[in-house]
This record gives structure tokens, sequence and C-alpha cells, in this order.
């Protein structure tokens, strides 16, 4: 195996188990035999040591600033049976949280299984929607390793049937990829494959039409199913905007909640599409329901100008930041689009807000929901700070995994 040894002091942070070795810690790196170019492959199993030769771990080869994730640490090699036993911890706190119960399937059957660093397995993302799992990759590593990981699932959790692979968007770019990077690697219920229009998973009792070859992500976003069950508790008689709906979750729950009126806004036409579905399923007779594809930044703007204002507005935009170098904009832009949702709300409304920028932290996020209370001039108050769902645990060595956080606030 290639193995990597580390600049002297530079094994601190993987003493404290984080999973990331920096390149700028590398002293050099010793190849096997089997190699013929002069540096790893990308995606290849390496063993890492100390510069005083002690075992630090093993973990997947990567081209970038992070050289090296760590899959276990302390070992030399990886241990037999690793996936499995891998599947199996990331499994039964899904059980311990009672989302995956193989009885109890009829209120809710999709959770996230695998949830990268917060499960020990840094670059990949596993959600389960009821029979099917969808697998994305996000390092070459865990792309080399899929078939294994598929194997796992199976042998481990016993309501999924089906593995769909979908990273073409995840995967770094640059990277030499064997093998496809969307596909079936494995149906067992025939009826998946020809019913993928079709396809409802179950959240809270409602139904998704989840999309996992088109949409966005694997199908759906998982992370909001409990900050939506809140929107159901505030929503009765409300007339409420949910903006950046993607599929219509938060307009659900905001439907059976009891809302007089929802509003659901996105600039995807095929979004806009699914919440219609989504709707006509599940609330057949609803006439309360409006959905429109558009900019958010110019429907608020339009709205504003006839006059319009609601008792409920849901802001969930997609990561302003998706890197460091963009927190600066990223922070404009939240306060931009806070101050616009806080203008339109009524006194004595509500506005949930969101953000999903990992580079962004709570305390800078806040700020930025701040200076837009500020901008607009009305007194706001926080009732409830938000963030990711159990089924999205942060490794308490890797605090980079904490990314969605939202605030609940009394506008009056
Ligand atoms: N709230 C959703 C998830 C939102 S994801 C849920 O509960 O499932 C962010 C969404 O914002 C995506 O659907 C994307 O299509 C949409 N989006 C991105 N840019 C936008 C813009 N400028 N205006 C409106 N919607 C936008």
């Amino acid at each position: 195996m290639t193995t990597v040894y580390l600049k002297p002091h530079k094994e601190e942070s993987l003493k404290r188990f984080h999973p990331w070795v920096f390149s700028g810690a590398i002293a050099r790196v010793e190849l096997d035999a089997k190699h013929q170019s002069d540096a790893p492959e990308e995606g290849e199993i390496v063993a890492v040591y100390s510069a005083s030769k002690e075992p630090l771990g093993v973990g997947h080869w990567q081209i970038g600033s992070i050289a090296v994730r760590i899959l276990a640490f302390g070992v030399e090699e990886l241990p037999k049976d690793f996936w499995v036993e891998r599947i199996r911890a990331a499994y039964k706190v899904r059980q311990t949280l009672g989302l995956a119960n193989v009885q109890g399937t009829k209120e809710n059957n999709t959770f996230r299984l695998v949830h990268g660093e917060g499960d020990f397995l840094p670059g990949l993302i596993v959600d389960v929607y009821a029979e099917t799992a969808v697998i994305q990759a996000h390092s070459v590593g865990m792309h080399v390793s899929r078939k294994e990981i598929a194997e796992a699932i199976l042998a481990e959790v016993p309501q999924v049937k089906n593995i769909y692979y979908k990273s073409d968007d995840t995967l770094p770019f640059k990277a030499p990829i064997e093998g496809e990077k969307t596909g079936w690697i494995k149906v067992q219920n025939d009826d998946v494959q020809c019913t993928k229009d079709e396809f409802w998973s179950i959240e809270n009792g409602l139904q998704f039409r989840i999309d996992w070859l088109r949409g966005q992500k694997t199908g759906f976003f998982i992370d909001q199913r409990e900050n939506r069950a809140l929107v159901e508790r505030y929503a009765k008689d409300k007339d409420v905007l949910n903006m950046f709906c993607y599929t219509g979750g938060f307009s659900l729950y905001a439907l059976r909640g009891g809302a007089k009126s929802v509003d659901s806004v996105d600039v995807s036409q095929k979004a806009i599409d699914l919440v219609n579905i989504n709707v006509a399923k599940n609330f057949p007779e609803a006439t309360n329901h409006k959905a429109v594809a558009a900019d958010a930044f110019e429907y608020l703007s339009k709205q504003k100008s006839e006059g319009r204002t609601f008792d409920l507005i849901i802001l969930d935009p997609p990561a302003f930041a998706k890197h460091r170098d963009a927190v600066k904009n990223a922070l404009r832009g939240y306060q931009r689009i806070n101050a616009k949702a806080i203008e339109m709300i009524r006194p004595g409304g509500i506005l949930f807000t969101f953000s999903c920028s990992q580079a962004v932290d709570k305390e800078a996020f806040r700020l930025a929901v701040f200076s837009a209370a500020a901008q607009v001039g009305r007194k706001v108050r926080i009732l409830h700070q938000l963030h990711q769902p159990q089924d999205h645990p942060i490794n308490i060595y890797h605090p980079e995994g904490e990314y969605l956080k939202g605030l609940v606030l009394y506008v009056e």
C-alpha cells in the first residue's frame, strides 16, 4: 500500500480524529510497487504515518488541498468488513432515532442513512426513499468503492431493495473517473425502474414524488423534515409564502396545518411541476395553493410593488456561498433577501429563514438577518433557532459538518 509520512507535529489533528490530511502537512509519499506514475492515484487507499512512523490511519487519496480523507484511525490497513460495519453503525443510529423502523414505514420511509463525516464516511451520502437507497459520492475514493458500499447497504438495511447511484454533479470535475457516474447499481424490485416517474416516498405521512434521475441532490431535501413540521404548527389560517420551494416540502405541511392560502415559488419550472403533482396527490380538493416559476428576488419586488403582504414567509435559498471566498457576497445576498421578506410580513407575522451554506456560520448568518431587520426598521424577535436534523449528525471532531441553520422570527 502507498504510504504517506507527515511533517513533524502535523499529526495532532488526526489524533483528535479530524478526518482530513492537508497536502501542506505531508513530508513525503512512498508509492507501492504497482505504480507507474510518480504520485498516488486519486481514490486509492493509502496509509498515513507521523514523522516518527506512528500509524495514524488509512484513507482515500485526493488531488487538491485535502490530500487524504481518513476512513479508519490508528490502523495500517482498512479493517476487513469495514463497509459493512460502518453502514451497520449508521443504520443503528437511524433506528435509535425511530426513522428506520421496518414496520413503521407508513408514516415515514424517507431518511438519510449516511451523512459523510457525520457517519465517519467522508465523501459519502446515502439517502433512503422507501425501498430505494440513493448513493452520492463526493470523492473519487467513494466512487471507486461504490459497489462494496451498495453490497453493504443491501446486507444491513432490510427495507432497501434497490440502489441508485447519482454522482454526476458531485464528483471532482477534473478527476479521471472510471465507470458510470449515474445509474442503477442494483434492482431487486423491478417495479422501481418502470415506475420511476411515479415513485413516491413518505415523510411524516405526506407523500412526495421523488425524481432521483433528474431531481436536485439525491431527489429531495431530507434535511428540512423537522423544520417543515414546525411550519405546520404555525400555519393555521395564515397566508403563507414558500420561497425556494423546490418540490413543495414546506407548502404541503402548511396546507396540512390549515393555512388559508399557500404560494410556492421556485426558479425551476421542473420543481414547480413537481409541487403541483405533490399538492394534487396529498390535497386533491385544495383550491388555496398556487405555484409560480420565478426568480425569488424579482418575485418579491413585484409582490411588494403590488402591495401584497403575508402572515408567514419561508426563505430556504440554495447555498449562496459554496466556498470561503464567496462568504462576503453570500452575506449580502442573505441580507437582501431577508430584508425583502421582512418588509412583506404583516404585523405579528412570522419568518422562517435558512442558510445551508457551510462556509457561513451561525453568527454570520444571524448578523446578516439582524442587518436586514435593522434596514427595514421592524421590531423582530427570535422564536426558534433551527438546524439540521439528527439523521444529518455532526461529528464532534469535524465541526465543519454543521451546515444548515435557521431562524424563526416574530415580526411586529
Ligand atoms: N425548501 C426546499 C428546498 C430548497 S433548495 C424543500 O423543502 O425541499 C433551493 C431551491 O432554490 C432549489 O429548488 C432551486 O431551484 C431554487 N432556486 C435557486 N435559485 C433561485 C432563485 N434565484 N429564485 C428562486 N428559486 C431559486
